[in-house]
C-alpha cells in the first residue's frame, strides 16, 4: 500500500571514490530486500499467467465480459485498498505486536507525506507483492471461468500497483504518462488524494484509482463500519474528528 516505512539511508551527495563499495538505496535487512524482489517477480509471473488463462477461457464474442470483469476487479482493488488503509488509520497502534509495523507505515505517512517518494521501486512495491501473491496464487488454483479470471486479473493488477500509484500521487513531477492517467482519473490523482491528507484523515481512504471514494464517503461507509465494530467491542484508537 505505502511500501515500507523504513527510512532510506539518504541520497548520495557526491561521487563515491572507486574504492568505496556502492551505496545501498535501502537500510533494512538484505534478507527482506531479497524477499521483496522475489515477491515482485512472483507477482509479475502470476499476472502474466492469469492473463493467459483468462484469454484462453474467453468465449467467442466475450470481450465485453472481459472488460466488465476487469473493471469490476479494479473497483474491488480500490475498495480493498480503502479497507486496508482505513483499518491501519483507525485501529491498533504502531507498537502493537505483529501488525505494529503495518500500522506505523500508515501513521508515519500522515506525519511525513514525502517519505514515500524517497522509496525506490522495490521498497515501494515489494511488501504488497509479498502479502498479495499467496492469495493470488491460491485463487488461480480453483478459478476457471473467464469472468472470474478477468475479475482476479483486475483485482491483482490494481493491488500490486497501488503503492506505486499512491507514490505517484505524492510526486511533484510524475512521468507525463502518469500525469495523463491522473488527469483522466484512471489512477489516483494528487488533488483527489490530498483530500485524505487534509484534516483528520477520515475520508478518501481508497488509493488505487480513487473511484470508490465518492460512493463510500457519501454513504458514510467507514463510519458505519466503525459503529458496527464498536457494537462488537472494537473501539477506534485514533480521534474520529
Ligand atoms: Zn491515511
Ligand atoms: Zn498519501
Amino acid at each position: 500500500m505505502l511500501g515500507s516505512s523504513r527510512s532510506l539511508s539518504g541520497e548520495a551527495t557526491g561521487l563515491a571514490l572507486p574504492s568505496e563499495p556502492p551505496k545501498r538505496s535501502y537500510t533494512y535487512a538484505r534478507s527482506h530486500r531479497i524477499l521483496e524482489v522475489c515477491g515482485l517477480m512472483v507477482s509479475a509471473g502470476l499476472v502474466v499467467l492469469t492473463a493467459v488463462f483468462a484469454v484462453r477461457a474467453l468465449p467467442e464474442g466475450g470481450l465485453w465480459l472481459a472488460a466488465l470483469a476487469g473493471f469490476a476487479g479494479l473497483c474491488l482493488a480500490d475498495l480493498l485498498s480503502g479497507l486496508v488503509h482505513w483499518s491501519a488509520d483507525t485501529y491498533g497502534s504502531p507498537t502493537m505486536p505483529i501488525f505494529g509495523g503495518f500500522v506505523r507505515t500508515f501513521r508515519e505517512h500522515h506525519a511525513d507525506q514525502a517519505d514515500i517518494t524517497r522509496h525506490d521501486f522495490v521498497e515501494t512495491n515489494g511488501d504488497v507483492c509479498i502479502f498479495s501473491s499467496p492469495v493470488h496464487f491460491t485463487l488461480l488454483l480453483w478459478v476457471e471461468s473467464a469472468f472470474a479470471l478477468f475479475l482476479v486479473l483486475g483485482i491483482f493488477v490494481g493491488s500490486y500497483t497501488n503503492s506505486q500509484i499512491h507514490k505517484w500521487a505524492h510526486l511533484a513531477k510524475p512521468p507525463w504518462l502518469v500525469r495523463a492517467g491522473q488527469r483522466l482519473r484512471i489512477c489516483l490523482s494528487p488533488g483527489h488524494h490530498s483530500r485524505h491528507h487534509s484534516g483528520a484523515h477520515l475520508s478518501h481512504y481508497c488509493i488505487t484509482t480513487g473511484w470508490m471514494n465518492g460512493v463510500l464517503d457519501t454513504v458514510g461507509f467507514f463510519r458505519k463500519l466503525e459503529w458496527l465494530l464498536l457494537k462488537l467491542g472494537l473501539r477506534r484508537t485514533t480521534p474520529s474528528a
